[in-house]
Formats: structure tokens, C-alpha cells, sequence
């Protein structure tokens, strides 16, 4: 029986890290996957979505061409060649994650992983059964598509099918107004679909955003000038699939809403049947595995990362905790710390956010001061024709550190980081606004911002 000192079991973002920083701090390492090296991630998720959208991105910026003195009348889109550079996108980057992990002689095991005893994975693999043994197992199996209406991949579609769907529907109800259901929203939307959008919740973006919150109403009011319908506060009860491309999507306000097909993205179902957990006595906690800070089980030397311990169902979430087991393992002191932990919507402009919300800080007895500045204030955004948009710090005032902060414009994903840092470090954000900044960039909006925050902004 082949001997690891480290057996993962998942391929994705949070698994293939696990296995690389193992392997670079010297342990003997096998990684299992039953499917494709990259994981939901690479293959079904933060990748081929952010390709597609970039497509619908540039569909647009043209389309708004002759604003910038760009003449193109016979613009069109030809949705194969879009999905064949998402796919080589795709294949691109897993062929690289697949030689950092060989370069690192990470033994890839091709299968199904399953738990045999506390020392032992059992693979199903296409020509029969392996057992390899593991000191240490890391569970890092991740999530699919929850199925809270059954899809039948044609009219009633997951965001696995929606990736692959190579035409754009007419119409389409998106059934959750999460990350994700936005971002198909924004590409669905960018390329003619009459998109409708229905939440449950009382907001858009309800894990980041409270109800009527100054961004979130911001936010609201450019997804309704792109066209996309928004139902909050209201439940899809039921779906019936009357004919092809044509979909019934009962609302519990008494509503019925008729759309060619119905895109259900209302979370994620963590993938946790089949491993053995139960019969090895592994430790679930609300839905998911249970670890402490060092991301171990409370079985000796099982762990787990990534969206099986649920939270954030993030992929750089995953990572960290990919790396920090691995380090735990080889004897480091690390651990998580989910203070800092940005999130980004990739919609058209993006959407970010770390830390706490204003609301989320007074909600804790916080002492908080706000600083703000909109897009439509710098020159960069003027000049690039993106001035939607708004930056809010949230500073403890007895720390003047910063709390959190929201970002709603271009290029948010990006400056978001520049807040993560400073809060990691407990940066004050006086400090931050003090430090120049690039003119003319966007970054200047964040700076400004901070520098709002302690009263010394001289642009507003
Ligand atoms: P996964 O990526 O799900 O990987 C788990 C792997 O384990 C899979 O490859 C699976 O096949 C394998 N596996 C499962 N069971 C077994 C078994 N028994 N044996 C062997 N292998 C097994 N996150 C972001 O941070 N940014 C984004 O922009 C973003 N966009 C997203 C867009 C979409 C449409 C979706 C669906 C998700 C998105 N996410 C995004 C979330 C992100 O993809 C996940 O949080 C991340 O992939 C989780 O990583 P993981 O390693 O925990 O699990």
C-alpha cells in the first residue's frame, strides 16, 4: 500500500493549495479528484464566469463607443467563439496548476476519495479500488449547486448549466440575488436577455449588503438601469416547465412569471455524502465539517478547508485555509482569522466589501466613523466613462482603524485588497489617506475616502 504523509481529497482552490504548500515544506503528498484539477472554481465557477463576463464587458464598451468617439454600426457577438476562449482559459490555467502540483511530485489520483479508516482514503478509480495510506487527510471536497427546484438543464438550469447554455435566452428569471445570481444576471443582461431577478431576502446581495444601506441602494439603481428586475422580499414557491423555453415561476406574492428558462442559484449543497465521515466520527456543525482555528477535525489528524467547513464560500477563503493546514501539519503555528476576508461581485461595475458594514459595526455597540467619496469625483473614472459609483470606510474611533468598507464602482475588486491590507495590519486610516496615490487612478476614490473619514478630504 503506497505511504503519504499528506492525503487531500479535492482538487479545488483549497485542495490543490493544501498539496502544494505541503509538498513545499517537505512532506510527501497524493492528492485525489474525481472530476477536473482546478475544482468548482476553475472549472465551473470564479474562472469560466469571469471570462464570459469579460466578453459581455467589452460587448458593452462598445456598444457605448461612440461616447468615446468610436464608431462601430454593425456590432455583434458570436457566442461560440466566447465560449471557446473561456474554455481555453479554462484549460489554460488547470494545465498550470496541474505542473505546479507534478513539479512538486504530488501524486494526482484520479477518483473518487472515501474515507476508509482515520489513517486511510479508499479511491474508486475507473479500473477498480486503491487504498493508500495517509498520516495526515485533509478533506477538501467542496460544494455543487444547491437543487432547491429540480433542474432539468434545459429550461430550469444551475449555474453549471447557465456556463454552458450557447444561446441567450429572451427571457430568464434568476431565482436568488447572491454573488452569483448577479453575475449571470450582468451577462445575460449585457448580451439583450430581459433578466428578472428574485430574492427571498429584503435586499440585493443580502450576506453583504442590509436593506436600504446607501450602497445597496446604489447598487440596486444601476442594475435597474441596466434593464434587470429585482423582486425582493419575496419567494419563488414553485416552477413548472409548460413547454420548451417555457417556464412558470409561481411568486408567493401570487405572481406567476413566464420566462423562456429560470436560472436557480440559491446556494451551494456541500459535498459531504460518501466520504465516511459519520462511520469515522467526524464532527458536523451547522451543515458542514466542523475545525477549530488550525482547520482540524476533532479527529487527530483529519482536516478539512475550504466550502465543506462552510462560511464564505470563497475560493480564496479556500486557499487560505489550504495553506494554513498544510503549515499546521508541518508543525507551524498558523491559524485562521476571518476578520479580513473581502468578497467581490463581479458585476458591471463590481462590488466589494471586507470587514463590517456600517451597520454591522453599530449593530456591535461600535463607535464608527464614515468616510466616503463617489467615483463621479474622480477624474480617472471621468476619463475611463465609469463615474458610478461610491467607497465607504467604516473607522473605529477609538482605534481609527479601519472596520470595513464597501466599494461599488469600477475596478473594486482591485482596491478592496489595499483596505484588506491595511486592516490586517491595523493601519490607521489616517495613514492610508496619507499615502500618495497615483494621479489620475481610481485607487484615488479610496484614498479619498480615508482621508473623508478623518475630516482632512480637500475634494469635497
Ligand atoms: P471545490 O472548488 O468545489 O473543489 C472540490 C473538489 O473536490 C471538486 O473538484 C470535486 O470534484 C472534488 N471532490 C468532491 N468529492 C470528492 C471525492 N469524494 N473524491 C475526490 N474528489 C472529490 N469564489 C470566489 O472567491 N470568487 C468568485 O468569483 C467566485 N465565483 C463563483 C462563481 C460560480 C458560478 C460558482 C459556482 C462559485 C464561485 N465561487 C467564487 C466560489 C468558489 O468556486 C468556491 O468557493 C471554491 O471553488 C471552493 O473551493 P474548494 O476547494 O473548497 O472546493
Amino acid at each position: 500500500m503506497e505511504e503519504y504523509e499528506v492525503v487531500v481529497i479535492g482538487a479545488g482552490p483549497g485542495g490543490y493549495a493544501a498539496a502544494i504548500r505541503a509538498a513545499d515544506l517537505g512532506k510527501k503528498v497524493a492528492i485525489i479528484e474525481r472530476r477536473e484539477i482546478g475544482g468548482t472554481c476553475l472549472n465551473r465557477g470564479c474562472i469560466p464566469t469571469k471570462a464570459l463576463l469579460r466578453s459581455a464587458e467589452i460587448y458593452e464598451m462598445v456598444k457605448k463607443g461612440t461616447q468615446f468617439g468610436i464608431v462601430n454600426e454593425n456590432l455583434s457577438y458570436d457566442l461560440e467563439s466566447i465560449h471557446k476562449r473561456k474554455k481555453e482559459v479554462v484549460e489554460r490555467l488547470r494545465t498550470g496548476i496541474e505542473f505546479l502540483l507534478k513539479k512538486r511530485g504530488v501524486a494526482i489520483k484520479k477518483g473518487s476519495g472515501k474515507l476508509a479508516d482515520r489513517g486511510s482514503v479508499e479511491i474508486d478509480t475507473k479500473t477498480g479500488k486503491e487504498t493508500i495510506r495517509g498520516e495526515n487527510l485533509i478533506i477538501a471536497t467542496g460544494s455543487e449547486p444547491a437543487q432547491l427546484f429540480k433542474p432539468d438543464g434545459k429550461n430550469v438550469l444551475t449555474s453549471d448549466h447557465a456556463l454552458e447554455l450557447k444561446a441567450i435566452p429572451k427571457s430568464l428569471v434568476i431565482v436568488g440575488a447572491g454573488a452569483i445570481g448577479i453575475e449571470f444576471a450582468t451577462y445575460f443582461s449585457s448580451f439583450g436577455a430581459k433578466v428578472i431577478v428574485v430574492e427571498r431576502l429584503e435586499e440585493v446581495l443580502p450576506s453583504l449588503c442590509s436593506k436600504n444601506s446607501k450602497v445597496a441602494v446604489m447598487f440596486r439603481r444601476s442594475l435597474k438601469r441596466r434593464g434587470i428586475e429585482i423582486k425582493t422580499g419575496v419567494r419563488i414557491e414553485n416552477i413548472e416547465i409548460k413547454g420548451e423555453g417555457r417556464v412558470a415561476s409561481k411568486l408567493s406574492n401570487g405572481e406567476v412569471l413566464e420566462s423562456k428558462k429560470v436560472l436557480v442559484s440559491v446556494g451551494r449543497r456541500l459535498n459531504l455524502t460518501g466520504l465516511g465521515l459519520e462511520e469515522i466520527g467526524v464532527r458536523m456543525k451547522g451543515g458542514g465539517i466542523w475545525v477549530d482555528k488550525k482547520l482540524r477535525t476533532n479527529v487527530p489528524n483529519i482536516y478539512a478547508i475550504g466550502d465543506v467547513i462552510g462560511g464564505s464560500l470563497l475560493a480564496h477563503k479556500a486557499e487560505k485555509e489550504g495553506e494554513v493546514a498544510a503549515e499546521v501539519i508541518a508543525g507551524r503555528n498558523s491559524k485562521m482569522d476571518y476578520r479580513v476576508m473581502p468578497c467581490v461581485v463581479f458585476s458591471h461595475p463590481e462590488f466589494a466589501s471586507v470587514g463590517l458594514s456600517e451597520n454591522q459595526a453599530k449593530a456591535r455597540g461600535m463607535e464608527i466613523a464614515v468616510g466616503e467619496f463617489l467615483f463621479a469625483g474622480n477624474g480617472k473614472a471621468l476619463c475611463l466613462g465609469e463615474t458610478e459609483g461610491l467607497a465607504r470606510v467604516v473607522v473605529d474611533t477609538k482605534t481609527k482603524e479601519i472596520a470595513g468598507a464597501q466599494i461599488f464602482g469600477s475596478d473594486a475588486s482591485v482596491m478592496i485588497s489595499e483596505v484588506a491590507v491595511a486592516m490586517e495590519n491595523g493601519i490607521k486610516v489616517g495613514d492610508v489617506g496619507k499615502v500618495v496615490h497615483v494621479h489620475p487612478t481610481l485607487s484615488e476614490v479610496l484614498m479619498e475616502a480615508c482621508k473623508d473619514a478623518v475630516g482632512e478630504g480637500i475634494h469635497k
